[in-house]
């Protein structure tokens, strides 16, 4: 076991992955990152991964915006292969207003992101599979798409120990040490580190990290539901991810063959991470098969291949809580990124290292503070989760 690091992470998702990663491109000494299952075993691993750089909050835009240049070039950043596709995010939806479409694209456009307004007719060019009802809108951005979640993960991960750090999977966090109000240390199932600096990347356990110091965190973890179905033959996987404001739900490709889909927003229902339900009911199944069949027709026809229901790590007001905590000297979050943390973590990762070495950040992560510092409005759109 290792007995000393300057640095230990707490969880292996995406958040945790890639704060390694940056941590170790930065030269902050020994990086451990301490992984109770795999890497991306936790909700990451199961994410819709869609990238679309609208939101209401500047620092998300910036972030989204960050990461999306280093999927573009995710071979000569990170290495390997994030599983890309960058063929657009397209909202289908009945207004432009900010309200219903869940961001501001004035903000999209002044951080200099392509957004293309379309009209009925272009739709129905760019999606033949779909209906459209007249005075129905599309909002494309081109740069958008989606990625792998767990392959970009384990890349972040294979890159964070190219560069130094250490990953320790099958190794659980069982406590905290803290001493004068000081972090001093991270118990494990396999032993004692000792270390004056702890980020928490916990995703829904992250409260229960938090505890072991002494911090309360209000994470409340609430239930997923997403459903596959085999692609019909009418339809093409190729194209923009297919984001129906109207009807609430998303479309998107898993490779050539499937489709996953989910309805927007989430069930107000807490559950405990380690005992939930894992399956997704046959009558929540045909629901969202209806949602989907109210815009493509052969969606009705199509085989279901079932589904799965992964949870979310919700905040009280739907925003992640990132930077130092109160409570504890050198102790750290990033958590609670509430279903919307995939494709701002790339961009995360490095900002929040930057940070934690007392440097300058590329995007101001200030909005993030917990408690609050900054007013970022009311609630983010919380029937708005990652579509
Ligand atoms: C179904 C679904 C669809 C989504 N779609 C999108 C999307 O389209 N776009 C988007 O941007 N976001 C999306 N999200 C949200 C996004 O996937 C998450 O916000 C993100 O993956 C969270 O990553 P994380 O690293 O914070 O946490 P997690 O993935 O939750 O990782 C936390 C890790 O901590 C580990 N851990 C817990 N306790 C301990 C312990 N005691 N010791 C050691 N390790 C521990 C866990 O095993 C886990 O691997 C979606 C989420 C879900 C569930």
């Amino acid at each position: 076991m290792i007995g000393t690091a300057d640095i230990v992470i707490v969880g292996g998702g995406v958040h945790g992955c890639s704060l390694a990663f940056q941590l170790a491109v930065a030269g902050a000494g020994s990086v451990v990152l301490l992984e109770r299952s795999c890497v991306a075993s936790g909700p990451t691993g199961q994410s819709g991964a869609m990238i679309r750089p609208l939101f209401d909050q500047r620092v998300y835009v910036e972030l989204v915006i960050a990461s999306t240049r280093m999927f573009e070039q995710w071979d000569q950043i990170v290495g390997g292969d994030a599983g890309f596709v960058q063929q657009g995010f397209l909202r289908i939806t009945n207004s432009l207003d900010s309200a219903e479409i869940g961001g501001d694209l004035a903000l999209t456009r002044l951080l200099g992101e392509p957004v293309e307004i379309l009209d009925t007719a272009q739709l129905a060019e760019l999606v033949p599979m779909a209906n459209f009802r007249d005075g129905e809108l599309g909002i494309l951005f081109p740069r958008g798409g989606y990625a792998d979640p767990y392959q970009a993960t384990v890349d972040l991960a294979a890159a964070a120990v190219r560069h130094g750090a250490q990953i320790l999977e099958e190794t659980q966090v069982t406590g905290l040490r803290t001493k004068s109000g000081r972090m001093t240390g991270v118990e494990t199932t396999d032993g004692l580190i000792a270390t004056s600096v702890v980020v928490n990347c916990a995703g829904p356990w992250s409260d229960r990290i938090a505890r072991m110091a002494g911090v309360e965190l209000p994470i409340e973890v609430q239930p997923a539901p997403t459903c596959l179905f085999r692609r019909p033959r009418e339809m093409a996987t190729v194209g923009p991810v297919l984001s129906d404001g109207v009807h609430q739900v998303y479309l998107r490709a898993v490779g050539d063959a499937v489709y996953r889909a989910a309805h927007f927003g989430r069930a107000e229902r807490t559950l405990d991470p380690d005992l939930f339900d894992r399956s997704v009911p046959p009558e929540q199944q045909q629901m969202l098969r209806d949602g989907i069949a109210q815009r493509y027709d052969a969606m009705r026809r199509t085989p279901s291949l079932g589904g799965f229901t992964a949870i979310y790590d919700m905040s009280p007001d739907g925003h992640p809580m990132v930077g130092q905590l109160e409570g504890a000297d050198g102790f750290w979050s990033d958590c609670g990124w509430s279903g919307n943390g995939f494709a701002p973590a790339p961009a995360a990762g490095r900002a929040l290292a930057a940070l934690i070495l007392g440097r300058e950040p590329d995007v101001s992560l200030a909005g993030f503070s917990w408690p609050r510092t900054v007013d970022l409005g009311s609630r983010l759109y919380p029937d708005w989760i990652h579509r």
